[in-house]
């Protein structure tokens, strides 16, 4: 049997793969069993932060591995501890809860919310509000936070007390009394690269400030120097109380960090809350790598090629709309996105759909020739 046919056989039927099996790569190019060179505009859904076997990376990576891979919450590790002492470093932020991926990150934030609100303004106060068109993850915990309601079908009953609403719709909420938490993307990512207005995200931020509601940023997918800021919610001047990540934090092995604002910091006390493998040392070192080179230079010049690609794409024969930040855009294109995603898979180029867009996230450091070439292929695919 060849490969399609084992996973076929063997594999739980999630994934709607495409024919190709990836074998190798370097930095942005990534290669299949028969040689074809592909451009990855699509890091992994936006998780190889340095692109594919980068060497730096590497190092960190097996330089851990040769010391210890894993050793429980038990005990101390020195890449688990001064990664959270990074995090919070770069962000103002007060204690770091480390899991493995992004619902992880999200399920921490939720328990926090209710454990904190709990005891500042009694157990009723429960409900998470997020936005409409959202995406948290898929444990039923957060798949009853995402807002979206083709998810839910077929797992009934989901986690009660969450309730998702249009933005603009926040401060008529009928009973903040009872809302614990706000949870939004300041980019939603799987709803279809949709950036959240500042106006918008001010507002929110001011409602949930004047009720005493948590302020909680899924950062999952716009965090880690992603949108050309290290986390989206800096380009929004606020200050969250709580903020998740995973994906492309720890460049492409399984990490998720809920970051607590000084005001949640003491939350979470002994047996709150755990994780066996959460800050595994060889994760950690990845991401400390990793987030020691998202630096201002860095993000200049993510923000330079977000800009390149808004550019080109805004004009091209074929566009409706172009939307996003930094290395996070979304196409909207008279023809399907999924032919387009095919059609740009033979001839060479690696990119996702969000929605009815054609979505990118290629790796922070993708060269500009590389991507000048990407963006040609995939203008081609668009008419
Ligand atoms: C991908 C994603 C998640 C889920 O992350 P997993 O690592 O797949 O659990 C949650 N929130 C957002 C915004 C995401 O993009």
């Amino acid at each position: 049997m060849n490969i399609q046919e084992r996973d076929k056989k063997y594999v739980a039927g999630t994934y709607n793969r495409f024919p190709v099996e990836i074998v190798s790569g370097s930095g942005s190019i990534v290669y299949d069993t028969s040689g074809k060179r592909y451009i990855d505009m699509g890091s992994g859904i936006g998780v190889t932060a340095f692109g594919v076997a980068d060497p730096i990376w590497q190092q960190a990576v097996t330089r851990q591995i040769g010391l210890v891979q894993h050793m429980s919450n038990l005990y101390y590790t020195e890449p688990c501890v001064s990664l959270a002492e990074m995090l919070c470093n770069r962000t103002g932020m007060s204690k770091v809860f480390f899991s493995n991926s992004g619902a992880e990150a999200n399920e921490c934030a939720i328990k926090v919310a209710r454990k904190y609100q709990a005891e500042h303004r009694g157990p009723e106060c429960s409900t998470i509000v997020t936005l409409k068109n959202s995406f948290h993850g898929r444990t039923l915990t957060t798949l009853a936070a995402t807002g979206q309601e083709h998810y839910h079908e077929l797992f009934n009953p989901l986690t009660p007390g969450f309730l998702s609403v249009e933005p603009d719709y926040i401060p008529d909420i009928p009973d903040p009394s009872r809302v614990a938490a706000i949870l939004i993307e300041c980019i939603q990512g799987e709803g279809g690269v949709i950036p959240l207005s500042r106006d918008t995200v001010r507002r929110i931020a001011d409602y949930a400030a004047a009720n005493d509601i948590l302020l909680m940023v899924d950062e999952v997918q716009t965090g880690n120097g992603r949108t050309g800021a290290l986390y989206a919610y800096m380009n929004y001047g606020i200050s969250p109380d709580v903020v998740s990540t995973a994906k492309g934090l720890a460049g492409g092995l399984p990490l998720g960090a809920t970051l607590l604002s000084e005001k949640v910091s003491g939350t979470l006390g002994f047996g709150d809350h755990g994780s066996t493998f959460g800050g595994n040392p060889v994760s950690c070192a990845a991401a400390l790598s990793v987030l020691s080179r998202i630096d201002d230079s860095l993000l200049a010049s993510v923000r330079e090629k977000g800009q390149y690609l808004m550019q080109t794409f805004e004009n091209a024969p074929g566009v409706e709309s172009v939307s996003g930040m930094g290395l996070m855009i979304g196409i909207k294109c008279s023809r399907n996105a999924g032919d387009i995603v095919r059609a740009a898979l033979s001839k060479g180029v690696l990119c996702l759909t969000a929605k009815d867009r054609v979505r990118l996230l290629p790796a922070l450091n993708i060269p500009m020739d590389v991507l000048k070439e990407a963006a040609g292929i995939l203008k081609e695919c668009m008419v």
